[in-house]
């Protein structure tokens, strides 16, 4: 042992030591279940998250023969370290498992397996596509259903810019890139290229059936010329134009991701690449997410609100009682389709009206008896006609009576023509909504929508990666911010599962009494029809029966408490049993 000593006015400091470095190979009885520290997050993960239902997902994708593949569990729970771990690559993922006792124990390899290579991650993300992170995502909603944490009854809308992994310097003339792109896939594909030239024809062919049924086909064609959002993958759809306008997207387009888009960066200053990732948010305690959509930056926010929200209400067959988003969402198009479906569309109505030095649209009074305007001088402005293209019928006052107005400088600069408005079609649903804004649910769901769907976009920027896309294309964007949101989804069940109720009709049972009786019998009854019930969510989560029992008149004063069952009483208030095991 090479060490030192030093003694100054007489007193003995401590000799210093220097570690050897010396290792001798581990006995045959060290285990990682011993090393892993019990109290170890991944520890926790593991107890409480059942992942084996990805094998059922991916079962199509393998043969019944041949070499073993990576096991599709491994690969969901490398996702989820690459999540929790905040990490941008595979390699660096894989490396970091290397290192790692906890995640050697939480993907189940022992110290001396070797580990799957980081490619075959990438083949395996690519073999199993989009379609099956999609389902992944549901999956989980499905475990926050289950564990009681989705209330259903307001939800919120919110979407954020991403940047894309690609540079705007790569971008080039779309034109010349696509024609140069369809080039190449027609050499490789040559003949798929001809598949897609008529792609439509024999999809519609197929739906409605046989020649003749007219009705049919009208309405198979009117629905494959409307354009899926979710379903292809937040494309956006090029060929529309509205009022003119060609977008940036449309002349450029990046050789490296083609389909991210320019943006503006607030903080940045300057464009970047990137997309837009749209969540729709569930107003209950957890705010668990209950969809996820990447479309190119461009496609602003209320665009796919629409189908987002309808696929939310018919996938987990909820009924909204609001929906709310900030103004971005409140166009006219949107508020009429949710007040159509008897939801409150809680969003902020853009003023464009009101911005001029004239009067706007809210000065003027509209008479629904005579079907007319009367201005702020006490005038008519009668209807003149409609526009279908602006959806709305406009009136306007003669052109005689207005130049002789005092008002006329504050109400128009036309000199020939009289002050003329518009009313939308939709306007009897534009005026309910402008009603709710006085209102104190309103104010608190915009207030809530600050504090509930941006701080997880906080989150999953600050801590998980969401700042900037690691992979390219929307196919793939798409599924790492299902993932994303997945994770975000686990996030919550670890935090509340174990706290709060552990399914959906003892969350019913406890909630405060509905004074509508409908409100509680049709969540009862959608849960008995569900068809994702087995209860392997918690590996340890209590039997529970649904079959309603009388009360149980008195209960043992021994053993532990076990939840029995459920009745309604004669006011649809929920009667809960409890009982006592020995
Ligand atoms: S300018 Fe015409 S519409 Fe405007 S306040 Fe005067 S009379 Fe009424």
């Amino acid at each position: 042992m090479d060490a030192r000593s030093f003694s100054a006015g007489g007193s003995t400091t401590d000799m210093m030591g220097i570690k050897e470095r010396h290792f001798r190979p581990l006995p045959e009885n060290v285990s990682l279940e011993e090393l892993v520290p019990k109290d170890n997050f991944y520890r926790h993960l593991e107890a409480q998250l059942d992942l084996s239902f990805v094998r059922e997902l991916v079962c199509p994708l393998y043969a019944n023969g041949g070499r073993t593949s990576v096991d599709p569990v491994v690969f969901f729970k490398l996702q989820l370290v690459m999540f929790f771990e905040d990490m941008r690559s595979e390699r660096q993922l894989m490396s970091v498992v290397a290192d790692r006792l906890s995640l050697r124990w939480y993907l189940g390899y022992d110290l001396h397996e070797p580990l799957p290579d980081h490619s075959s991650l990438t083949r395996i993300r690519e073999r199993y596509g989009l379609e099956i992170f999609r389902r992944f995502f549901e999956r989980i909603v499905e475990m926050c259903f289950e564990a009681g944490l989705v209330q259903g009854r307001e939800l919120y809308f919110d979407a954020t810019k991403v940047e894309a992994n690609a540079s705007l310097d790569s971008t080039r003339s779309r034109s010349l890139v696509e024609d140069r792109l369809g080039e190449h896939l027609t050499g490789i594909f040559p003949d798929e290229a001809l598949l897609v030239q008529d792609k439509d024809t024999p999809v519609i062919a197929a739906v409605v059936g046989p020649v003749g049924q007219e009705e049919r086909r009208t309405l198979a064609h009117r629905n494959a010329r409307q354009h899926r959002w979710i379903a292809q993958a937040g494309h956006q759809k090029r060929e529309v134009v509205r009022w003119g306008y060609r977008r940036m997207a449309d002349l450029r387009m990046s050789t490296t991701d083609p389909d991210a888009s320019p943006m503006q960066c607030k903080n940045k200053g300057s464009s970047r690449l990137g997309y837009q990732t749209h969540y729709v948010v569930d107003g209950g305690k957890a705010r668990v997410i209950l969809d996820v959509l990447v479309t190119p930056a461009e496609v602003t926010e209320n665009l796919p609100m629409l189908e987002l929200l309808f696929r939310s209400r018919f996938r987990w067959r909820l009924r909204p009682h609001s929906v709310t988003g900030d103004a971005a969402y409140g166009t006219v198009e949107n508020v009429a389709a949710v007040e159509k479906a008897g939801i409150r569309a809680y969003v902020v109505l853009p003023k464009h009206d009101e911005r001029g030095p004239l009067f706007g649209k809210n000065e003027f009074v509209y008479d629904a008896e005579r079907d007319l305007y009367i201005c702020p001088q006490g005038e008519t402005l009668r209807r003149q006609g409609l526009d279908y293209k602006e959806r709305s019928v406009r009136y306007a006052a003669r052109p005689s009576t207005c130049n002789a107005c005092p008002l006329k400088t504050r109400c128009t600069k036309s000199k020939k023509k009289g002050r003329w408005i518009r009313r939308s079609f939709e306007e009897e649903y534009l005026e309910r909504v402008r009603g709710y804004s006085g209102t104190e649910p309103y104010r608190k769901a915009l207030r809530k929508r600050q504090v509930w769907v941006e701080p997880l976009f906080g989150e999953a920027k600050d801590w998980h990666g969401l700042r900037r896309f690691r992979l390219r294309t929307l196919e793939k964007v798409n599924a790492e911010a299902l993932l994303i949101g997945a994770a975000q989804n686990i996030k919550r069940l670890l935090t509340y599962g174990q706290r709060g109720p552990k399914r959906p009709a003892q969350v019913a049972a406890l909630r405060r009494s509905s004074p509508y009786q409908y409100e509680f019998c049709s969540v009862w009854k959608h849960r008995k029809r569900c068809a994702w019930r087995p209860a392997r969510v918690f590996q340890h989560a209590e039997v529970f029966s649904e079959t309603p029992i009388a009360p149980v008149r008195q209960p043992q004063r021994t053993g532990a408490m076990r939840f029995s069952g459920l009745s309604l009483g004669p006011n649809g208030v929920a009667l809960g049993g409890y009982s006592r095991t020995a």
